[in-house]
């Protein structure tokens, strides 16, 4: 807290400081890489919006899946458990055909991706059940690689998204059933022992740590850069599922979250356009809120307005963001890109700035799924309001993209400059799901790291 006062109460040296990185930034607004390598150095604070598995690249995933034994389907490209059979070969294959290895990554990403021949969509969504077996079990190789990206470029923290115990869930829901009334519904899966997998989510994120861990030598003499990235787990909930599914995989994660600190968020993931996800849009907002006064301590963020015209009906366009924030009371948003295309989207605004709702914007991603960039994003909307805008990538892996190229987008296609950017870096720290000691210890080293880099623009500017 020191470090912030003196800070923020140093008009000569801070402020000259961000004048040299605000002036640098400016020149080199039309030099894309070298911008980028100012951008890779800033600062960042957090990546908020980042689903685990997509995180990751595909080339580990392949070479994950092979040393596994895992399967590929040279039609589909979807991987899978061993025996191989019909038109499936061992993943060992693609590290000696290189044709293969090609074709399997343009499946498994958006790499080589032609938004004029396919639906980015469609493509992005269908990725995951495509190497969801090849990266099954590798979830702490994933967070190793994950947050070594995510220390060269500056993150302090990060919230990737895990499903835990989909299974579980679903078996509980099929066993017990719907019922409207979600306090006898609750009590009905309690009572059917839904909580009895909470120890194996438990292990998932144990797990998961311990192996990044080992594999980055955290707590050793040569511990890699990664180890110095906080982690912390987001439930993400299949929406696209019937409602007694959905309402077992959200009060599962409530139970998790009161049950286990390495879980700290909720959100919904999945087409927000699919079937259940917009017909039951309104029950699954109403849901969340119930179980939030059940739960009253627990953390929400919702992926609301992950849409554009044509891709659901205009009615369904009015409200997704509206609900999120008024009925489900989300602590942040996840996209947020239909907002113009929803019932009042000031009244919206003025909401989210009152109650402190944060937007997670995915700019690389709502390019790429939804084609939204440029002029046509709200994202300037977002800020001109003064809602709380932090920047995430939605995903690394998947999309072939990182958190540096989200700032790069930001300061080439919104025309952000250098104190937009570092509000952004900090209010990602300020909207993440960290306890308020950790939150307190967070922003005091984002503060010296921007000090750190800042001074180095000192002598440019004077
Ligand atoms: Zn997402």
């Amino acid at each position: 807290m020191l470090a912030l006062l003196v800070s923020a109460l140093s008009p000569v040296g801070a402020g000259a400081d961000v004048k040299g990185a605000a002036k640098r930034l400016d020149n080199l607004r039309d030099r894309p890489e070298r911008l980028r390598q100012f951008l890779r150095g800033m600062p960042k604070g957090t990546d908020l919006h980042t689903h685990l598995s997509g995180a990751v690249y595909a080339e580990a995933m392949i070479r994950w899946g092979a040393e596994d034994g895992k399967c590929v389907d040279t039609v589909t490209f979807a991987s899978s458990f061993p025996p191989c059979t019909g038109d499936q070969v061992p993943l060992t294959a693609a590290l000696t055909n290189t044709v293969l290895w090609d074709q399997i990554l343009a499946a498994w990403s958006m790499r080589e991706f032609r938004p004029d021949a396919f639906s980015g969509h469609n493509h992005f969504f269908a990725t995951f059940d495509l190497f969801g077996s090849a990266f099954s079990g590798r979830q702490g190789d994933g967070l190793a690689q994950v947050t070594k990206r995510a220390a060269t470029q500056n993150v302090q923290y990060i919230e990737p998204l895990i499903t835990p115990q989909f299974g579980a869930s679903l078996a509980i829901a099929n066993q017990v059933g719907y019922n409207p009334d979600f306090a006898t519904m609750r009590l009905a899966m309690l009572n059917a022992g839904i909580t009895n997998a909470i120890p194996a989510a438990e292990q998932t994120a144990t797990a998961a740590l311990d192996r990044r861990s080992d594999l980055q030598g955290c707590g050793t003499d040569k511990p890699d850069p990664g180890c110095s990235v906080l982690v912390h787990f987001d439930v993400q909930v299949l929406r696209n599922q019937p409602p007694a599914v959905v309402f077992a995989q959200l009060l599962f994660g409530f139970e998790l979250m009161k049950a286990d600190p390495n879980w700290v968020g909720m959100n919904m993931v999945q087409p927000e356009d699919a079937f259940y996800s917009t017909s039951q849009y309104n029950l699954h907002m109403r849901m969340v809120r119930y179980l939030r006064s059940v739960y009253p301590d627990a953390k929400v963020t919702l992926h609301a307005g992950e849409l554009v015209p044509g891709l659901a009906p205009p009615s369904d366009l009015r409200f997704h963001i509206r609900q999120a924030v008024n009925i489900a009371w989300a602590d942040r948003i996840g996209h947020g890109a239909d907002l113009r295309w929803e019932r009042n989207p000031d009244q919206i605004l003025r909401r989210m700035k009152r109650t402190g709702t944060c937007l997670e914007a995915n700019l690389t991603s709502n390019q790429q799924i939804l084609r939204l960039y440029g002029r046509r994003h709200p994202i300037r909307d977002y800020v001109k309001a003064g809602v709380k805008v932090t920047l995430s990538t939605d995903d690394e892996g998947v999309s072939r993209t990182d958190l540096t190229s989200q700032y790069v987008k930001a300061v080439r296609q919104q025309g952000f400059g250098y104190r937009r950017l570092k509000q952004f870096a900090r209010n990602g720290l300020r909207c993440a799901f960290l306890t308020p000691a950790e939150k307190k210890a967070a922003l005091t080293d984002q503060a010296t790291r921007f000090r750190k880099f800042e001074a180095r623009f000192k002598s440019k500017q004077n």
